[in-house]
């Protein structure tokens, strides 16, 4: 660690205590940022430390969605995101307006809401989903019309999964469609051994040449596996650096290494810095959408705990 990495790590520890702070910390953070997390996950598991942390303020080093969902937990705390700027493409491509607007269109519908959605998108959601839980929450609904928003391709790989039809909202990650299916079939020719793991907001092509499909924290899993020696990774370029070191000794190779999603480098630790001294900007979703949002996510949260 370089001298400057460090004198900041030791006043964002020394501030964290002062502030009674806990950092919760993307899979797909910067490598440094990921160093200082009290934990760091996937979005569902995320979600899951911050509706149980005792912590006074939470740092969330992650896109804003990930903040709103803290908020929506946790009213009583401060969340801070450390740069506002930090938002999802994805979660940006659905508005309530018009997830309004098609469930009018289809009013028996229940409606599925990926966590990468706005606060007030999940308010107009029935139950919420991440990419770790995706599949059992759609199998808990006994719904004959499922709408699901707004990862068309996650939607129509649970749909492939589960056999139930459902309707799709056109969005997708700008990030994940990068990873091509022909590099895939490259790189299983070049090291026939591997195992091919991918994510799946991937496209359906990329998702069929898979040995296995899971969420970032799946794939961590997935990696400590005695049989697991080489392992192709379909999924964000962040992720590499909690593989290799959990895993020393095992070789990680990235599908695409322009896999990034320029959102999640917004955060680093100067700004998690200035955020603990300034207590801002804090992310903090109204009551009233709240208590809407809230029964969405509380949902989703009971379906995992019974996994
Ligand atoms: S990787 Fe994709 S889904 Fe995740 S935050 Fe970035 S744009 Fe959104």
């Amino acid at each position: 660690m370089e001298n400057r990495d460090a004198g900041l790590v030791e006043k964002i520890s020394v501030l964290k205590k002062k502030r009674n702070a806990v950092i919760l910390v993307h899979n797909y953070q910067l490598g440094e940022v990921q160093d200082i997390a009290d934990f760091t996950g996937d979005s569902l598991e995320l979600s899951q430390n911050a509706a149980k942390t005792g912590a006074d303020v939470i740092v969330f080093c992650g896109v804003h969605f990930m903040a709103e969902t803290a908020s929506i937990l946790c009213p009583d705390k401060v969340v801070l995101l450390p740069d506002l700027n930090a938002g999802c493409p994805m979660a940006n491509m659905i508005t309530a307006e018009r997830l309004r607007a098609m469930k009018k269109e289809h009013p028996h519908a229940v409606v599925v809401c990926y966590i990468n959605s706005s606060a007030e998108v999940k308010a107009e959601s029935n139950i919420c989903c991440t990419s770790a839980n995706a599949v059992k929450v759609i199998e808990s609904l006994d719904a004959q019309e499922i709408l699901f928003v707004p990862d068309q391709y996650l939607g129509h790989y649970i749909s492939s999964r589960t056999g139930k039809k459902m309707i799709l909202w056109p969005g997708f990650c700008p990030t994940h469609v990068r990873i091509q299916p022909e590099r895939i079939s490259e790189l299983k020719r070049e090291y026939p051994q591997a195992k091919v793991v991918v994510h799946p907001e991937c496209l359906p092509e990329v998702i069929a040449l898979a040995d296995a499909v899971l969420s970032t924290s799946g794939m961590c899993r997935y990696a400590r596996r005695d049989e697991v020696r080489e392992m192709v990774v379909g999924t964000e370029i962040g992720l590499m650096y909690r593989l290799r070191k959990e895993n020393p000794g095992k070789r990680f190779i990235p599908v695409s290494e322009q896999a990034v999603c320029p959102n999640m480098k917004l955060i680093t630790l100067e700004k998690v810095l200035r955020s603990l001294e300034e207590m801002s900007p804090e992310v903090k979703v109204s009551r009233e959408i709240r208590l809407r949002a809230i029964a969405a996510v509380d949902k989703m949260l009971k379906v995992s705990r019974e996994l």
